[in-house]
């Protein structure tokens, strides 16, 4: 019989409809998988086999009785461990939530129950969403299949692992600055930031508002394309969420076509600091693409430059203030201070904090809190927000002459776990590529393009379009991993050697 867990989440839900397997078998097979591999990978920080698998007898009765379901009902899926789950523990990464059961779903996860797909549990990430490793998850980090000495990228370690290690055909991550693009680049996954607003933020414990946005983690284009359209949509209690119709991925998926399509490489992501062999692959890639009839030329966006330091002002700030509820008083754990016989709220609430956040997340709430002091709030935050004005009018002056933008997602392959722990500088550069999408809401997805000379590890290659424009991200992707595979003769992770010991 067919290893259930190797089929992609369009396959799953072909051979439900058809009866070809039952969604328990499946579930089944994921959560096997998980009890195999995940003591070592650790991609989830919990697993519910019991609800998962009452989710799926529940859809194999409907499908029985010929009920009319949603297309991916009964494939399995698992969730980043920021959005929350109502009955299911959410600890965000951190001690601070531990414990902590939300009272009610996120809409990405009510959507995700509504359709009827059944939630493996809930993977791992850096606390907060803070961090380009899964290395600052306050419960150990999660290993890159790939490569078990080495990250999985972050902060969506957790799920981009999780979907190449087979233990389950779809995620959700979030993605701030790239923690859902870059994890699936050094894991060799699809992953997708979408347009700011087009999935809802309701649910999804806040990192940095202006930036936060919930994504598809796959192992095709198509696959993410299905979890797209599940999970977007207007949202009322999102009062940043689009109220247009969301775009047409799953057919652009399925269309597949660049021929005449405008694609411009950006000059100022992609040359010094970047690996040769992300280059080599991300050259090639541009090559196969231009071979199938798309016009490509080279773009400069000098503004650029200033994306990295603005979103590191930007980000810790807004996080400075959306982290000030946990305050020992609301949420998690409540640790008082010790050697005080009548401690006040204040002295609870500073040794709360004190033992609830790690070093990263304490790091960026200083520094977002002095960026927005009083006297320094001009010099730093506003000349942030300035930089981000003037990054949107670029990207919107490189957008009038090209479709599509497309950079290396990464650049570097996934490095040793421990090599950039004490250096948060160099961790930082790494999201060089991934960031300025987030500054000024454009989508962003990163595909798998091939493995480095040097190391034999993914490289991604990122495709840019205008707000609302997602569509084009789906079009150009699919026909590149089109274009790819005919030339791999199979998907990248299928061929991997690296995983024959986890499979
Ligand atoms: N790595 C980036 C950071 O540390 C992005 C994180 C994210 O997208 N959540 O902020």
């Amino acid at each position: 019989m067919t290893d259930l867990t190797r089929l992609t989440a369009d396959q799953v839900a072909r051979g439900l409809s058809a009866g070809e397997f039952t969604s328990v078998e499946v579930t089944q097979a994921s959560l096997d998988r998980i009890a195999a591999v995940d003591g070592d990978l650790h991609a989830f920080l919990h697993v519910d086999a019991d609800g998962a698998l009452a989710t799926a007898r529940g859809i194999d009765d409907r499908r029985g009785k010929g009920e009319q379901l949603s297309y991916l009902a009964g494939v399995p899926i698992a969730v980043k461990d920021v959005l929350v789950t109502q009955g299911m523990p959410t600890t965000c990464g951190s001690k601070i939530l531990e414990g902590w059961i939300p009272p009610y779903d996120a809409t990405v996860t009510a959507k995700i129950r509504a359709a009827g797909l059944p939630i493996l549990g809930k993977t791992n990430m850096d606390e907060f969403a803070m961090g380009s490793s899964t290395e600052h998850s306050a419960y150990g980090p999660t290993r890159n299949p790939w490569d078990r000495t080495r990250i999985p990228g972050g902060s969506g370690g957790g799920s981009a692992a999780a979907v190449a290690a087979f233990e389950a055909p779809l995620a959700v991550g979030t993605d701030t600055g790239g923690s859902i693009r870059q994890p699936g680049a050094l894991t060799g996954t699809v992953g997708v930031k979408p347009t700011y607003g087009g999935i809802s933020r309701y649910g999804l414990v806040a990192m940095a508002s202006s930036l936060d946005q919930a994504g598809p983690v796959t192992r095709t284009v198509l696959d993410a394309a299905l979890l797209h359209e599940l999970i977007a949509g207007h949202d009322p209690m999102d009062s940043t969420s689009i109220p247009e119709p969301v775009p047409a991925v799953v057919a652009a998926a399925r269309r597949a076509d660049v021929k005449g399509l405008r694609i411009g490489i950006v000059t100022e992501l992609g040359g010094e600091g970047f690996q040769p062999g992300v280059r080599a692959r991300f050259d090639e890639a541009v090559e196969l693409l231009a071979s199938a009839g798309a016009e490509v030329v080279e773009v400069s966006i000098p503004s650029l430059n200033y994306a990295l330091g603005a979103y590191y002002l930007v980000m810790p700030s807004e996080a400075s203030s959306n982290l000030a509820k946990f305050d020992a008083m609301r949420y998690g754990v409540r640790v008082p201070p010790a050697g005080v016989d009548d401690p006040s709220a204040e002295q609870v609430m500073s040794s709360s904090r004190d033992a609830g956040f790690g070093d990263e997340v304490k790091r960026r709430i200083i520094l977002g809190t002095y960026a927005l002091s009083s006297g320094y709030y001009d010099a730093y935050y506003g000349s942030a927000q300035k930089v981000r004005t003037i990054l949107a009018r670029d990207f919107t002056a490189a957008f009038a002459d090209v479709d599509v933008l497309v950079s290396p997602t990464s650049p570097t392959t996934a490095y040793p776990l421990g090599e950039k722990l004490d250096d948060p500088l160099a961790m930082y550069l790494g999201d060089v590529a991934t960031i300025p999408a987030n500054l000024v809401g454009i989508p962003g997805l990163s595909l798998p393009v091939g493995l480095a000379d040097e190391d034999d590890l993914p490289v991604g290659l990122q495709f840019l379009a205008p707000q609302k424009a997602d569509d084009r991200l789906y079009n150009a992707a699919a026909a590149l991993e089109r274009l790819l595979e005919d030339t791999w003769g199979g998907t990248l992770l299928a061929k991997a050697p690296q995983l024959e010991d986890v499979r």
